[in-house]
């Protein structure tokens, strides 16, 4: 049997053979390259859409080295097999696309139907009788073929492949469609000799040039759908690890990463349009109560219950976080200190109402403060924390305001933490910085004209962290062979003793708070941390003298609500 070919037939001038020669290695080049670039990409990816994009192209490839040696090789091999080579490679290139995609049947049924049917015509076709117009064109049918089944996989949605995208890549193909459909017609022109212009030679030439070009199109669309399906699954992993990060996983709701940017904005916005903005804390009582009678697992019931339960009743605009273990907190925008008091007790009624079935009934306490414009965040969330302490101060299952003109009293009386008066040690200075804590929390509580019952309590802490403080003190100068050890313990008891009879004039008359002053800034700070104590510092010489000495509960730990311990200037 002898092949039929266009250059075998003389159709060619030597020009034209040399052109076309240079375009179909061209096309050789083309298809080795990309092959071997889905080669590498499979090789690292180990995807197989990739490796199916890597046969394809090395069919190709085959194919376009086969054909111009038809004169010169077995025209079974030159012919037939770079035909059906050609054929297969577009197929497997519509199985790529599929595979890509995540199409279930990534090889479905007819595509052995279609290879099977395209064979046989190929091989039929081969027989002397047939013209080569009629076998190329069934190889240009077949190539329709798979075209619209390339076309198939992109009229749907895909995953990860933005619609855009998608169109535009349909479009491509559709070209790809009309470019085979316009060659079987200038197929048939030239069989017809319709168009006497219309030669055999540049039938070849329009398909060489078209063919390379769709070829690179080919390799460009599927690094686009690539790339686009990448960048889909970072955004989506970024989106997933900025929910993580931002949302607690018990409750869903915001936790305290997210709370600093909301709160910036929150602030701006307050600052330049000078409308209310109020916190609303949130407390569940005696919650340690629930985890001991019930077990950890209805506590973290009662958590997500109440969560629902306060997100019912909160505006669209209200923001809710989960602040700390059993604590929410929520921003309140366009809200005053009145209104968010009413939100607070709204939610209060509301977790009291009716008892949660893991746990029977749960009540939680309110602090509410409104933000005065220009304050800081620091002060903002230490006067709610401090109406927090008089809710639960005060019998718990109760909110507590504490308005902008008590936060005014509050600021002029902060005690604020100085360098110099630091020890050295670790230990002595994070107690006499809880020290100074405690007693702007007490000075505070006087002035907001709290119950005396707070006033009181918080007193009686002060004291007692006083005393830890000062038997800490003296094992840590016993340690370091401070020679007044002696003289110092002297003055401690002296001073427990001042407490004892201040404290008897404070619970005269708890809304004085000069009896306060008097023990805090002359009696602890004047005379004592900044004269009796600096006499010891360089015998610490910075050193942790307290070495194994267990840290005092309470003791040098930032505040519950992380508040840093240093007062705002
Ligand atoms: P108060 O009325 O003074 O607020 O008392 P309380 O017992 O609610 O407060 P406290 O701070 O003493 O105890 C809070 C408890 O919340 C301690 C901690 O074990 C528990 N807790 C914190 N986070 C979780 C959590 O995610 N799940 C559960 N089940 N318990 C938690
Ligand atoms: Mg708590
Ligand atoms: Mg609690």
């Amino acid at each position: 049997m002898r092949c039929f070919n266009l250059v075998s037939r003389g159709f060619l001038s030597d020009n034209l053979k040399m052109g076309n020669l240079a375009l179909s290695s061209s096309l050789v080049i083309v298809a080795a390259t990309c092959s071997l670039l889905f080669m590498i990409l499979a090789l690292d990816r180990k995807e197989r859409s990739l490796w199916t994009f890597t046969l394809a192209y090395a069919a190709a490839g085959t194919a376009f080295a086969l054909i111009p040696l038809q004169s010169r090789l077995n025209p079974w091999i030159s012919v037939a097999f770079a035909e059906i080579a050609l054929f297969t490679a577009h197929l497997l290139l519509a199985r790529g696309f599929r595979v890509f995609c995540g199409n279930k049947i990534k090889w479905p049924r007819r595509f052995w139907a279609y290879l099977a049917i395209e064979a046989a015509i190929v091989l039929v076709l081969m027989d002397d009788r047939h013209s080569t117009g009629l076998r190329t064109g069934a190889v240009s049918i077949g190539l329709i073929l798979c075209g619209f089944e390339c076309l198939l996989v992109f009229l749907r949605e895909i995953p990860g492949v933005p619609d855009k995208t998608r169109r535009s890549l349909a479009g491509f193909i559709s070209t790809f469609i009309a470019f085979q459909t316009i060659r079987i017609t200038l197929l048939a022109s030239l069989a017809a000799t319709i168009h006497p212009f219309i030669t055999a030679g540049t039938i070849e030439q329009y398909t060489y040039v078209i063919t390379i070009i769709f070829f690179i199109i080919w390799f460009g669309a599927i690094m686009l759908l690539d790339s686009s399906r990448l960048i889909y699954e970072m955004a989506r992993k970024n989106d997933l690890l900025e929910s993580v990060a931002l949302h607690d996983k018990l409750t869903g709701l915001f936790n305290r990463n997210s709370l600093d940017q909301v709160l910036k904005s929150e602030i701006e916005r307050q600052d330049r349009y000078h409308a209310p903005l109020s916190l609303v804390l949130m407390d569940i009582d005696h919650f340690k109560r629930v985890n001991d009678l019930h077990g950890h697992d209805a506590g973290d019931r009662v958590l997500v219950e109440v969560a629902e339960r306060v997100r019912g009743v909160i505006r669209e605009s209200d923001m809710l976080f989960r602040w700390g273990g059993e604590e929410f907190l929520i921003i309140s925008p366009e809200t005053d200190g009145m209104g968010a008091g009413g939100l607070a007790e709204k939610l209060r009624i509301e977790i009291q109402a009716k008892p949660i079935d893991v746990a029977g009934a749960v009540t939680a306490s309110f602090g509410v403060a409104e933000r005065v414009e220009g304050e800081s965040k620091d002060l903002w969330f230490q006067r709610v924390d401090q109406a927090m302490y008089r809710a639960k101060n005060s019998g718990r299952n109760r909110v507590e305001i504490w308005s902008a003109e008590q936060r005014l009293a509050a600021a002029r009386l902060c005690i604020n933490w100085q360098r110099g008066w630091n020890s050295g040690n670790i230990i002595i200075d994070r107690e006499h910085r809880e020290l100074v804590r405690l007693g702007n929390e007490l000075l505070n509580t006087v002035i907001s004209r709290a119950p005396s019952t707070d006033s009181l309590a918080l007193f009686d802490d002060l004291a007692t962290h006083i005393k830890t403080h000062f038997d800490n003190e003296e094992i840590i100068l016993e340690r370091v062979g401070y020679p007044d050890l002696a003289a110092h313990r002297e003055i401690h008891r002296g001073l427990i003793v001042e407490i004892a009879g201040i404290r008897e004039r404070f619970v005269e008359n708890s809304s004085n708070p000069a009896p306060l002053f008097e023990l805090l800034v002359n009696k602890i700070i004047m005379e004592h941390m900044l004269s009796a104590d600096t006499q010891f510092f360089h015998y610490l010489g910075g050193k942790p003298a307290g070495g194994d000495l267990p840290l005092p509960e309470g003791s040098g730990k930032e505040n519950e609500y992380g508040i840093d311990l240093e007062p705002p200037d």
